[in-house]
């Protein structure tokens, strides 16, 4: 090889970066390694630590989202076939914990004195809520004080297009019967689940309806909308019905058609005439205004005057009726009334069979996926079909404060200036979820007895005990962020090459220990065969 090399020979040549970044992706390193600084309290001595940045879409980072989704499979197997119930006593509160209760204690006090004098309580409301979020940020669970109930009642009379379900006092169990076999054999069966929404139009192979024009786009949206909030009912009746603390581990994704429907783990069994009779049951009312009519659309647009902060008809110059107004004229008739599909489909699956493993991959593979990510339209009708179906999503409401009310005549709740309909920055409408704007894993109090950090814990110190590494004493180290001005801050190239190192190091400890292990099981008696 000469010394000069062509302009396309220089091209053909592999670009460092990218290959540092496909090795880090090659040896499973986080590509987005964030950087800290490590103090040890007794010595002084500064060290930089690299750890990963824990994101969970494979788009961001592929190693963290398949750490993720693996974990997630893990909580998954360890909740499915439980056989005794789990243990989930709260632990005490910590000092901090107590702190931010004291302080919300005396807020409450403040707010109820100012409200009996009858003087403004918006200050002690904001400030309430900011403990709130505080006192959540510190691991308690639910709220101090129940929120204000609200101001109107609806009828909570069952609907009389949706059969009666027979109700049992639910018993603290959460574990599944036990059968024994003639032969004295136990098995204890779980559950398969995978509930979708109703039909809006026939849909072909690639998800495109066969007759666009009469596809029930409006209501494909708004049964997206709520599609958690039916899931909530679902599990609700199910525990009545069944007269147990049902359990379950489910997660959320959409069908080539673009509709969300949810697959679940059920901890126990049920037959299957007894969930077509609980879904059959089970509907989601939203009391909301009526959209059936569009008012204002393209250019004329409500107006915002600033003097009396309300929203106007741009060409009469007639304030618009505010949510609460809106609230009282409504009549007897819900927004929506969701339901489930009635397809549905279940099956038993026994602990540690092969089966259960098919079924936790299904659970989990489009987890490091976003919704909309899912399915990629192959055909024209799929891309038509999609696009239709986004529209349909940016013009209906996604809360009481959405913009899109404007659309239909009405101020949304807590109306300010630069509401645009059709712009709402709410993430049900972004394509990037399909109008499903909640989490995508769904997992009952006592699944597994464990909470997700407890999981990343364990699969720690199995690790650690592994390669005979004892872990770090968090005591004796302070850490701290570095920030991009720092003299020892190092930019992203140096640290995906500092992770690269890293993981390999580990990667090669990891073989090396597996291989001391095996050699030592060669010493031991040999195992029976299973
Ligand atoms: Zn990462
Ligand atoms: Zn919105």
């Amino acid at each position: 090889m000469t010394d000069k090399t062509t302009r396309a020979e220089r091209l053909a040549m592999p670009l460092a970066r990218e290959v540092v970044r496909d090795l880090a992706m090659e040896h499973g390193a986080c590509i987005r390694p964030i950087q800290l600084r490590r103090r040890n309290l007794d010595t002084g001595e500064v060290d930089q630590v690299l750890v990963p940045c824990g994101n969970t879409l494979a788009a961001a980072c592929p190693a963290c989202a398949e750490r993720a989704r693996t974990l997630r499979a893990v909580q998954c197997r360890e909740g499915w076939h439980l056989g005794d119930e789990p243990d989930v006593q709260p632990d005490p509160a910590t000092e901090d914990q107590k702190w931010w209760i004291t302080l919300r204690a005396e807020a409450q006090q403040h707010r109820d004195q100012a409200a009996a004098a009858g003087t403004d309580t918006t200050d002690f409301d904001e400030l309430i809520t900011e403990l709130d979020d505080q006192i959540t940020n510190s691991g308690i669970r639910g709220k101090a004080a129940p929120a204000k109930p609200a101001r109107r009642h609806r009828s909570t009379r069952r609907r009389q297009d949706a059969p009666d379900l027979p109700r049992r006092k639910v018993n603290p169990r959460t574990v599944g019967k036990t059968y024994t076999a003639p032969d004295g054999k136990t098995f204890r069966p779980s559950l398969f689940v995978t509930l979708t929404c109703p039909s809006y139009g026939r849909v072909g192979e690639d998800g495109a309806p066969a007759d666009p024009q009469s596809y029930k786009y409006d209501q494909a949206a708004r049964d997206a909308l709520a599609f958690a909030a039916l899931f909530d009912r679902f599990v609700q009746n199910l525990r009545r019905y069944l007269g147990y603390d049902v359990q379950y581990f489910a997660t959320i994704e959409p069908q080539k058609r673009l509709a969300p429907h949810v697959h679940i783990a059920m901890r126990g069994t049920v037959a299957r005439a007894e969930i077509r009779r609980v879904l059959a049951a089970t509907y989601n009312q939203v009391w909301w205004p009526s959209t059936s009519t569009v008012k204002y659309d393209g250019d004329q647009l409500p107006v915002w005057d600033p003097g009396t902060r309300t929203y106007l008809d741009p060409a009469t110059g007639e304030v618009l009726p505010t949510w609460d107004q809106a609230l009282d004229e409504l009549g007897d008739q819900p927004h929506q009334v969701a339901r489930f599909g009635v397809r549905f489909d279940a099956q038993g699956v026994l602990a540690g069979s092969k089966d259960a493993s098919r079924c936790i991959g299904y659970l989990t593979k489009y987890l490091t996926k976003q919704v909309g990510d899912c399915h990629h339209p192959e055909t024209d009708a799929a891309r038509a079909h999609a696009a239709r179906l986004a529209e349909a999503l940016r013009c209906q409401p996604c809360t009481p404060t959405c913009a899109n009310w404007l659309r239909y005549g009405i101020q949304p709740k807590n109306a300010r200036p630069g509401l645009v309909p059709g712009r709402c920055k709410g993430k049900a409408h972004d394509p990037d979820h399909l109008g499903y704007a909640g989490r995508r894993v769904l997992v009952s109090r006592k699944w597994s007895g464990k909470t997700l950090a407890d999981h990343r814990a364990e699969r720690k110190d199995w690790l650690l005990s592994t390669l005979g590494v004892s872990a770090t004493d968090p005591a004796r180290y302070a850490w701290e962020a570095v920030a991009p001005g720092d003299p020892d801050h190092m930019d992203h190239a140096r640290r995906l090459l500092h992770a690269v190192a890293d993981r390999a190091r580990w990667q090669a400890a990891l073989i090396e220990a597996r291989r001391r292990a095996a050699d030592m099981g060669d010493m031991l008696p040999p195992r029976r065969a299973a």
